[in-house]
């Protein structure tokens, strides 16, 4: 094969490559706050509930507020009951005295209700701070397993970095601005395999004697379409191979 024809090839696969990692540690923000949501909104979980508790012992206070209010009614009626002169007055006290008692009932079966509820709420507050211990433990690996990863990308890139500048200098110029016009200009894909007949990134069919050259690999052709280099991968029956 055409040195340079291979050298591009490897150039693309390293671009290629340099193009994935590059993606992938620019995707590092959002995958942070992601996690940053996911721990917010655990955290929002637990305010929730502690303001649905306040709220209920709010509630509850201001219930036995008007407990107490009616108690004292009832307990006035009581000393005035003792007082009462007529039969009329009596039968009037005798009325408030059940109208008291009936408030206090209705008061304190809420209180009832009141401290089913808080019980409730007691528990899906506990609930939520459980998911939210877990869930930071769960964020810290995975942020420790994605951080170890983006390092290792980073490597990864500056290794690549380093081969690449090795491959290009060792490129004839007017092949390697071939390559990055092609490269700039079909989004990041500047080598093309053609097979029969065809290149495979544009599938415009190539004419005869192009693809006849083509399939020789020893020159630098590019589509008369979309100005990639093309190579030609032979049959597995035959030994030579494009790596
Ligand atoms: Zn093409």
């Amino acid at each position: 094969m055409h040195a340079d024809l291979e050298r591009v090839i490897a150039l693309q696969q390293l671009d290629t490559k340099a193009g994935a990692a590059r993606r992938a540690l620019a995707d590092a923000p959002d995958r942070d706050n992601a996690y940053d949501a996911r721990l917010e909104a655990a955290k929002q979980a637990i305010a929730d509930g502690k303001a649905k508790l306040a709220a209920n012992q709010d509630a509850r206070r201001a219930i036995e507020k008007e407990v107490a209010v009616h108690q004292g009614r009832l307990s006035k009626y009581r000393d005035q009951a003792m007082a009462v002169k007529t039969n009329q007055e009596y039968h009037a006290i005798q009325h408030e005295m059940a109208h008291a008692q009936g408030e206090i009932k209705k008061y304190e079966d809420e209180i009832l209700e009141r401290m089913v509820e808080a019980d409730e709420l007691t528990a899906a507050l506990k609930t939520a701070e459980t998911r939210a211990a877990a869930e930071q433990k769960t964020i810290d690996a995975e942020r420790k397993k994605a951080q170890a990863e983006d390092a290792g990308t980073q490597a990864a890139l500056d290794g690549l970095s380093a081969e690449r500048a090795a491959l290009v200098a060792a490129i004839d110029k007017r092949v390697l601005a071939i390559y990055d016009t092609a490269f700039t200009r079909r989004q990041g894909i500047a080598v093309a395999e053609a097979k029969d007949g065809i290149c495979t990134i544009c599938h415009v069919r190539l004419r005869p004697q192009v693809f006849n050259t083509v399939r020789r690999n020893d020159a630098i052709t590019q589509c008369e379409s979309c100005q990639r280099i093309l190579y030609f991968v032979p049959a597995p029956a035959s030994q030579s191979q494009v790596s």
